[in-house]
């Protein structure tokens, strides 16, 4: 895969500075080192905001974000601008879209790749492909991978999850659902099943997804790898038949958004 210049701006600044593992340094720290200055308080509709200055550059982040790995991310994403886009843009707001996983040509046309170079300086930075790639070679897919992955970087499990699906060594497939709709869905490159398009439709009737949205069922943590058929979210031959394969879904619900990202692999 070749390296994005989000990715290589990350990789310069941990080298610069001298850091071989970014988790053992408290984010703030690089911030200020790099020249910026950090702020919590409360942003009304945005996780962060940057403001070039003359002389310094201030990142503010929005102090009523709930989770750590939300925080670390949006710090992140800031610190790419401010390391790549110091001269081409003044002001700057995050919303939901800009720190958007799925970069799609719709989402491009709407955000402009320079924030797709900040996610990706932001996850190289807070999850560096090497040591991410070393800590989940040897294991299988699987929920509690996961979860030890976000633990272990101090990121959410999505951004982890889209991490996976760029390094990880299992193939996966990812959707996104919100308000009962299927917004966007990604996969690794390895990943062979033809997908059914339901982009602004409602997900499969067997999904773990739909449950949710039907139900609001959400499995907990020793039952969130669930079984489903490849005939739930994949195109079938004639010749094939659902029995012979083993597929799995592992929903991410967020209920407060009423949003769900579904990960769904063979075995
Ligand atoms: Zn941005």
């Amino acid at each position: 895969m070749a390296i994005s210049r989000g990715a290589l701006a990350a990789r310069r600044l941990l080298e610069e500075c001298g850091i071989d593992d970014p988790n053992e340094i408290p984010l703030e720290l690089i911030v200020s080192g790099r020249g910026a200055t950090l702020r919590y308080e409360p942003l009304k509709n945005s996780d962060g905001r940057i403001v070039f200055g003359e002389r310094r550059t201030i990142i503010s982040v929005n102090s009523n974000l709930e989770f750590e790995g939300r925080k670390r991310f949006t710090i992140a994403h800031e610190l790419g601008h401010h390391e790549m886009h110091r001269s081409s843009l003044e002001v700057h707001n995050e919303n939901e879209s800009t720190l958007s996983w799925f970069d799609d040509k719709v989402n491009r046309s709407k955000k402009g790749i320079q924030e797709a170079e900040a996610n990706q300086f932001a996850s190289e930075l807070l999850m560096p492909s090497d040591i991410f790639f070393s800590e989940c070679s040897d294991y299988e897919f699987s929920p509690g991978l996961i979860r030890h992955l976000s633990d272990k970087f101090s990121t959410s499990r999505t951004s982890t999850v889209f991490r996976y699906l760029e390094l990880g060594p299992h193939p996966i497939c990812v959707f996104y659902c919100h308000n009962n709709k299927v917004m966007y869905w990604k996969k690794s490159e390895e990943f062979k099943n033809f997908i059914i398009d339901r982009i602004n439709l409602s997900p499969p009737d067997d999904s773990v997804a739909a449950e949710y949205f039907k139900e609001g069922k959400i499995y907990s943590k020793a039952q969130s790898k669930q079984q489903i058929w490849k005939s739930t979210w994949f195109d079938m031959k004639e010749w094939e038949n659902d029995r012979n394969y083993k597929f799995y879904e592992y929903s991410i619900v967020t209920p407060g958004y009423n949003t769900v990202l579904s990960v769904v692999w063979e075995e």
